[in-house]
């Protein structure tokens, strides 16, 4: 095991801004000294690293990821392999994948199969959440099992019928085992039974251009399915964590919930941050490389998201990581929008958004590292070994360079799909180095990590509970 120490920088947590520098061994936060008491702790380190000038931060948290996914007859492009490595060069050395239930199946399959995808395969550390696609007796046992054994939420949707859908009996019943076991309810809140007359009904008045997915998947299908999760868990008692808000309308729904003082998150995501309708609308069928659910909203919408952030009614920011290559993939919905896979690629780039967003003003740089690292962490029982910079925490931690200027591009880009959701976009800011458990696995922006580097974290149960 080597020693390192990280010198000069500027050391950023969520509670924190210290100039200081940062000893590592045994793939943890030795200690941390400050930069003013003139110890010099360079003769003791094997390794030592300048980050004069530039930010420490804890690795990024990535709670919704799905890599190699399969939707609609095709699988997500990026690997378990492919993915963390796209993720370490963003920063993020934690990500909280899906594990998926098939229907008829048990949860313990559905788990076995993500784990065989993952193992020996991942650049940095990565957990599961797992999907309850078929909630019955025996998978609502099986829930309390994997509580214990580090799988500690559920993800239910309210959209996809026939697919992934759980109707309110489910998911009341899901909600009320969570109640007892732990476990934390994560919600897809659409509407899908209302969506699906929406879709069929465009199609039939030929409209099938990909602008017409955003525009069937309406605002308020978001809203009123974000208002039935939190009432069905109010009746249940079981805290509820509402992915991907997109909707001005959606936002409102959680901060009256949290206005009463209701274990109810939100989570965003950053397309939902920086696109719009907008994309969706590009001529040439190019609008589909922006079709995921809950769709992208109108521009204006995203002042509410910001607010949200700013507000904590929306506290942390995931990617929902979903790649398909235009190419191949996302042209199996040419000519019917509903058939178009939905989801973005972007664990790579939601460091360097978020850090815009603090260049641009819209959030702090301690708000940045809470809503990426060490909320998501807390969220879903990693932290303090994830999220922070702190004495026992484990050895996750970014050099990241604030004045470094950089285009986001497919070209340049580490990600194994062939268009970015952000192609030409100026950023400001660029992660440098990335310590992974004390191993590098990004060194002066080059890759020197490996498969299989990334263990596996069970977890504990969120820490926002009381
Ligand atoms: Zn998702």
């Amino acid at each position: 095991m080597t020693s390192t120490l990280i010198r000069g920088g500027l050391v950023v947590t969520a509670a924190e801004e210290t100039h200081a520098d940062v000893l590592v061994d045994h793939g943890r936060v030795v200690a941390l000294f400050a930069r003013d008491t003139g110890t010099d702790l360079t003769p003791g380190a094997d390794r030592v690293i300048d980050a004069t000038g530039k930010y420490v931060i804890p690795g990024g948290v990535d709670a919704h990821t799905h890599m190699e996914m399969p939707f609609g007859g095709t699988y997500a492009s990026d690997t378990f392999e492919t993915g963390t490595r796209a993720a370490a060069w963003g920063g993020t050395t934690t990500i909280v994948d899906f594990a998926i239930q098939g229907v008829g199946k048990s949860l313990r399959e559905g788990l076995d199969a993500w784990h065989a995808k993952a193992d020996g395969r991942c650049a940095v550390d990565y957990g599961f959440h797992m999907i309850l696609a078929d909630v019955n007796d025996r998978t609502l046992k099986e829930m309390d099992t994997l509580v214990e054994e580090g799988v500690t939420s559920f993800k239910l949707f309210m959209a996809y019928p026939g697919v992934f859908y759980s109707d309110d009996g489910k998911i009341l019943r899901a909600m009320q085992r969570a109640a007892v076991n732990g476990g934390l309810i994560m919600m897809h809140a659409e509407n899908g039974i209302a969506i699906d007359v929406l879709v069929e009904q465009a199609l039939a008045a030929g409209k099938t251009d990909p602008r017409y997915h955003g525009e069937v998947r309406k605002a308020l299908l978001e809203a009123e399915a974000t208002h039935r999760a939190i009432q069905l868990s109010r009746v249940a008692g079981s805290p509820l964590y509402v992915v991907h808000v997109s909707a001005t309308e959606a936002v409102e729904e959680l901060a009256r919930a949290r206005d009463l003082g209701l274990n109810v998150f939100g989570e965003t995501c950053p397309q939902y941050l920086f696109l719009s309708t907008d994309n969706l609308a590009e001529p040439d069928f190019e609008g589909a490389k922006y079709v995921c659910s809950t769709p992208l909203r109108p521009v204006e919408h995203q002042a509410a998201l910001w607010r949200g952030l700013r507000t904590n009614d929306l506290s942390v920011v995931s990617t929902d990581h979903c790649p398909f290559c235009f190419t191949g993939q996302k042209d199996l919905g040419r000519g019917d929008f509903s058939r178009i896979p939905n989801g973005l690629p972007g664990v790579e780039n939601r460091m360097d958004l978020l850090h815009q967003a603090v260049v641009d003003g819209h959030i702090t740089r301690r708000r940045w590292i809470e809503l990426a690292c060490a909320t998501p962490a807390r969220m879903f029982g990693l932290h303090p070994r994830k999220g922070t910079i702190a004495p026992g925490a484990d050895a996750d931690i970014v050099v990241y360079d604030p004045r470094a200027e950089q285009v986001i591009s497919a070209e340049t880009h580490h990600m194994n799909v062939d268009y970015s959701a952000y192609e030409g976009r100026r950023i400001t800011g660029r992660v440098e180095t990335v310590l992974s458990r004390g191993e590098l696995v990004i060194e002066g922006r080059e890759f020197v990590g490996r498969a299989g580097h990334g263990q596996y974290q069970p977890r504990g149960t969120c820490q926002y509970l009381l």
